[in-house]
């Protein structure tokens, strides 16, 4: 039987519509949600990230505060809007679009960040609280694939979780979430012995490694909930994830779609994370 689709930009909508109402009612008391969003250089994917954040605010009535610095602006500049944003108490949260020009360091921005504002959750104060389960901000990625592992109806606790992708923005805090909410999880990655018997029994699934259809839709067991984060461009221009859709929807129990699927949920979270913000300005 092929699997139930979770469909992502269904549930990012339906999200969204709630935020925006929450975000009126707010707004009405003085407290306008405000997001801060720093984009340096012209590098048209970040572009086109910066455009979907900045019209999803909007449609939600959030402020935003763009800021476009050239791609030869000095690190010491970046910084000092950074520290500028940090004291902007209509700012609620600050997001620096990467990849940023070789010539900034990247991590010293991101340190830079006041972590209550940290929207995107990449700082290591809010990885760390992540990690001993007193979580300020979850990172957006993660954040989103737990709703929709939710919504795939998973029963989480006692599951066996397959998590492929160890990076720090993705795969580390997918599996921290996962440990967090009582699964029993596995963490692989490029070095894994023999991956599709890892693979093989996972309950859930979670794919976060940037390589096209890599998972085959026979290594999944049969009724397991998959999530797949990645995004990756045929030479045809077709998006796929990192799992062999065809295949894969036969055999699982529910899949999200690739487009369709984590891509909405992270751009509601950010959403989210930033509304979270604005409430705790509103009981300050
Ligand atoms: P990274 O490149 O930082 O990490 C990839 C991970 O995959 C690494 O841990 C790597 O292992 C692992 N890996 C690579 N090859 C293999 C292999 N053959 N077998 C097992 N593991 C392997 O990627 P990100 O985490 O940043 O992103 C992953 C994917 O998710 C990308 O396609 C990205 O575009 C997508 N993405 C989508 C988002 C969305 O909103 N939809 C948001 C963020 C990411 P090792 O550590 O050993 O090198």
């Amino acid at each position: 039987m092929a699997a139930k689709i979770i469909d992502g930009k269904g549930l990012a909508a339906r999200l969204r519509g709630a935020m925006a109402e929450e975000a009126r009612l707010l707004t009405a008391r003085g407290v306008r949600p405000g997001l801060a969003v720093v984009l340096v250089g012209d590098d048209p994917a970040s572009q086109i990230y910066v455009r979907n954040k900045t019209k999803a605010l909007a449609e939600a009535g959030f402020a935003c505060f763009d800021h476009h610095l050239g791609g030869d602006v000095a690190e010491a500049k970046l910084l000092e809007l950074v520290k500028a944003l940090n004291l902007d108490p209509a700012v609620d949260g600050i997001l620096v679009q990467l990849p940023l020009p070789k010539h900034i360091d990247s991590k010293r921005v991101l340190l830079a960040i006041d972590p209550a504002k940290d929207v995107d959750g990449f700082h290591p104060e809010n990885l760390g609280r992540l990690l001993i389960g007193e979580p300020r901000f979850i990172a957006c990625t993660p954040y989103g694939i737990m709703k929709l592992i939710e919504q795939g109806g998973a029963d989480v606790r006692g599951a066996n979780a397959v998590v492929v992708g160890r990076s720090n923005i993705v795969g580390k805090p997918v599996a921290v979430l996962l440990t967090n909410a009582d699964a029993t999880v596995t963490l692989c990655h490029s070095k894994t012995r023999d991956l599709p018997a890892v693979i093989a029994g996972a309950d859930i699934l979670v794919a976060a490694i940037g390589r096209a259809e890599m998972i085959r839709g026979a290594w999944i067991k049969p009724g397991a909930t998959v999530i797949d984060v990645g995004t990756n461009r045929l030479p045809t221009g077709k998006l796929v994830g990192d799992v062999e859709f065809a295949t894969a929807v036969e055999r699982a129990g529910a899949i999200t779609p690739v487009p369709g699927g984590v891509g909405p949920m992270t751009i509601a979270m950010l959403l989210a994370n930033t509304l979270e913000a604005a409430r705790r300005r509103a009981a300050r």
